[in-house]
């Protein structure tokens, strides 16, 4: 799936510098077949183009301009544009407000232990872009990045523009994953993913097949069950979480004993951790846990993975007990850490005694395929995942499933860098309170490359 304004333009041809062009450009005119330029062309030369102007290129752009490097921050839509067009309406941050910071900008309010509503979230990215006093421009999208001669082409929308550096600010959660089983599904059914569903009275009436039981899935069941209808949730691997741990904020203990800030070349199979699913969270006033256990209590069904669509029959594996497991155990070993971090640090006083959660109850009974023509099942929401999209992107970084390569965000051509995907450089890469960190390491690494283009490219991290 394409996003507006990813397709490719073709290029035209005449190159001409712009009155403020900070960098000397190369006397380089082709004309057009009839030796009239064929529609002039104009291109830019800034230092640093970052592509995204989420919080994580608006946390580049910040460091950018402390160390006083001139860029620009190209945003085919506005500010936070993911938050305002590709959220359902109820949704809520799963951190909590006082975790929601960006480089010299904090939360302030009167609720830090709240949950901010997709608004406030607008608001927050927003106020930050103008405090940061980032050089946003709206409205462009990028179409292609192409290496030129010490760096890059960045064709856009609204013009062209040559940097000698690029981060990629674009988002890790541009499109839906979305497996390939949904070819085979009767058409009937109806399909959302979390990027269009927007509330339950979308839905057509009857019965919802969730697919995916991490943070969005496990949201949006609860959601539409509450709305009253039928949800049965196809539960493959995922991370078991309680909101609250001996009376704090279990990203309280994520922060406080540095699980957070575990870095990425310290963990062992990073492609593994940075493929893991969110955890099952979410942000209510009530501070509730909403795992598996919380979903079937209220009259969620739960069966396993969709392995398979066959005759009009969704199949799913068996292997619930298993899978439950092995999210108990792994939740088990997170909270030990946490144990063991209070003991070691005079905090044991500032919490409540060590408990431990009931496992995951096994349903008595969970139907390992459902038929789909009955009409029990009249939609589909599949909440199993994201991933960025970098088709504008023609520079050969992306491995041969599509992930960009780099080390901690430093990516395998010279002064190209990416911010903001899972794990890039630790466990927080991702969220909001994790730009600031990857941010300022990126732009220190693109400075010195500045400086010295040769040296840099050799040292990767
Ligand atoms: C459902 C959901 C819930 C989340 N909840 C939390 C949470 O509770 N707490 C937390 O800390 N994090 C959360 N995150 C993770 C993360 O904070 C968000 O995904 C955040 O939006 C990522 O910020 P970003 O700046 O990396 O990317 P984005 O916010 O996606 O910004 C990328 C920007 O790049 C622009 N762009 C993309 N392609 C182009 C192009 N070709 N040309 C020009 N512009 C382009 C997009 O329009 C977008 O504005 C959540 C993510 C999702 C999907």
């Amino acid at each position: 799936m394409r996003r507006p304004g990813s397709a490719k333009r073709p290029r035209q041809c005449v190159e001409r510098r712009l009155p403020h062009s900070h960098e000397a450009s190369e006397d380089r005119s082709s004309l057009g077949g009839g030796g009239q330029p064929a529609g002039s062309r104009t291109i830019e030369h800034i230092t640093t183009v970052v592509i995204g102007a989420g919080h994580a290129g608006l946390a580049t752009s910040r460091c950018l301009t402390e160390r006083s490097i001139d860029h620009v921050v190209l945003e085919r839509g506005e500010v936070a544009n993911s938050w305002r067009r590709e959220r359902w309406d109820s949704l809520r941050l799963l951190t909590p407000n006082w975790q929601s910071r960006l480089p010299g900008y904090r939360y302030e309010g009167v609720d830090p232990d709240g949950f901010m509503t997709t608004a406030e979230v607008i608001e927050f990215v927003s106020r930050f872009a103008v405090v940061a006093e980032a050089p946003v421009r709206g409205q462009t999208t990028v179409t292609s990045v192409t290496q030129a001669d010490a760096g890059y082409h960045v064709a856009t929308d609204r013009g062209e523009i040559r940097c000698r550096c690029l981060v990629l600010a674009s988002g890790a959660c541009n499109l839906p994953n979305v497996p390939a089983h949904r070819q085979a599904l009767p058409t009937s059914i109806e399909h959302f993913t979390p990027m269009d569903y927007r509330n339950p009275s979308q839905l057509p009436s009857g019965g919802v097949l969730v697919v995916g039981a991490s943070a969005t899935g496990v949201q949006l069941a609860h959601e539409i069950h509450q709305a009253g209808r039928p949800v049965t949730l196809s539960v493959g691997e995922h991370v078991r979480l309680p909101r609250m741990y001996r009376g704090r904020d279990v990203l309280w203990w994520m922060e406080a004993s540095g699980v957070w800030n575990q870095r990425y070349d310290e963990i062992d199979d990073i492609s593994r951790a940075r493929g893991l699913p969110s955890p099952q969270l979410v942000g209510t006033p009530e501070r509730a846990t909403l795992d598996l256990n919380a979903l079937t209590a209220t009259g969620v069904r739960l069966v396993g993975r969709l392995a398979a669509v066959r005759d009009g029959r969704a199949l799913f594996s068996g292997g619930l007990r298993n899978q439950f497991a092995l999210a108990d155990l792994k939740m088990d070993r997170l909270l030990d850490t946490f144990d063991e971090w209070a003991r070691a640090h005079p905090r044991e006083a500032d919490v409540d005694p060590v408990e431990r959660f009931e496992p995951t109850r096994v349903p008595a009974s969970s139907p390992l395929h459902l038929d789909l023509g009955t009409g029990q099942i009249r939609s589909i929401i599949w909440a199993t995942g994201y991933r960025p999209d970098y088709s504008w992107l023609d520079v050969p970084v992306l491995d041969r499933k599509g992930h960009l390569r780099h080390d901690g965000g430093v990516v395998d051509a010279p002064g190209l860098y990416a911010i903001g995907l899972p794990l890039l450089r630790r466990r927080k890469s991702t969220f909001i309170h994790g730009a600031e960190d990857d941010a300022r390491d990126l732009v220190e690494h693109l400075a010195g490359y500045l400086a010295n283009p040769k040296a840099e490219s050799a040292r990767s991290r």
